[in-house]
């Protein structure tokens, strides 16, 4: 018998900016949750003011982690040190594996309109922290869209729902990652597998989860961290809901982190930054 999971805990996200000075709701990685094993940070990012998101995010590295950035509205382009290029529009997602190093900018390429979507960190496993890195781009149409009895959807970045899998392969987390939308009324049991770690996170609307110690709707910008478990069961109920949800085996290894590194220990951490300054990334 496996058990329903439950709200564990309710965080809501935190106005905070980043890069050149991009607005965002940080809801992983404050000091309210600073992570849930394997996640290590999710952002929000939405407006329609371009002074919100203009400036983007400049050249910066990263090393010993994945950085996930999944649109719905917008056109972000990406390039990295390497001279690798893509243009990340509405509905697409990209996956990369910094690994031992990757110095890339995110920039809008647009000048006004709305710019919304979520920037997800997955943490690697020490084993491959200095991995080669690697990208998975996919552009929306790449994602199944598996479409529900009672109406809504549930389309598939990672992991697998009503036999449909998502694109994304071959890492260590073996994450789980749906953007669902349900209408009015409309219930949904996900099935999540019992190794891991999983959260919903509501970007529209509100949610109903299973009973659990929090017994209240979830609203927009709210995330729940859900208890162990199996499948998780929601509905909308008056109004429609829009929201992600996200699922991974935890590490359970130490973590060191600063800034853009995170490794397993502080040697580690100065040894990045040595690195990085000498252009080894
Ligand atoms: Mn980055």
């Amino acid at each position: 018998m496996t058990t329903t999971r439950r709200i564990a805990r309710i965080v809501r996200g935190m106005a905070a900016s980043d890069g050149a000075g991009v607005k965002l709701h940080r809801v992983i990685g404050t000091q309210d949750l600073p992570m849930l094993d394997p996640f290590l940070m999710l952002d929000e990012f939405r407006s329609d003011d371009p002074n919100d998101y203009i400036a983007g995010f400049p050249e910066h590295p990263h090393r010993g982690f994945e950085t996930v950035t999944y649109m719905l509205a917008g056109h972000m382009q990406h390039g990295d040190h390497m001279g690798n290029k893509g243009d990340l529009g509405p509905g697409s997602v990209q996956w990369m594996t910094a690994g031992r190093g990757i110095v890339h900018s995110e920039m809008p390429q647009q000048e006004n309109g709305l710019m919304w979507g979520f920037q997800l960190w997955v943490n690697l496993p020490a084993k491959d922290k200095m991995t080669a890195p690697r990208y998975q781009d996919y552009p929306a149409e790449a994602m199944p869209v598996v479409a529900l009895d009672g109406g809504g959807s549930v389309k598939v970045i990672a992991g697998e729902f009503g036999g449909a899998r998502g694109p994304i392969e071959g890492v260590a987390t073996e994450p789980v990652y749906y953007d669902v939308a349900l209408p009015q009324g409309a219930a949904l049991t996900l099935p999540l597998p019992e190794t891991h770690h999983a959260f919903v996170y509501v970007y529209q609307g509100k949610l109903e989860v299973a009973d659990g110690p929090q017994e209240r709707p979830l609203g927009t910008r709210e995330l729940a961290a859900l208890t162990a478990g199996g499948a998780l069961s929601v509905s909308a109920g008056t109004d429609a809901a829009r929201f992600i949800v996200v699922a991974g085996k935890p590490l359970k290894e130490p973590v060191a982190r600063y800034g853009p590194f995170v490794m397993n220990t502080e040697t580690e951490i100065r040894q990045a930054f040595a690195d990085y300054q000498a252009g080894r990334f």
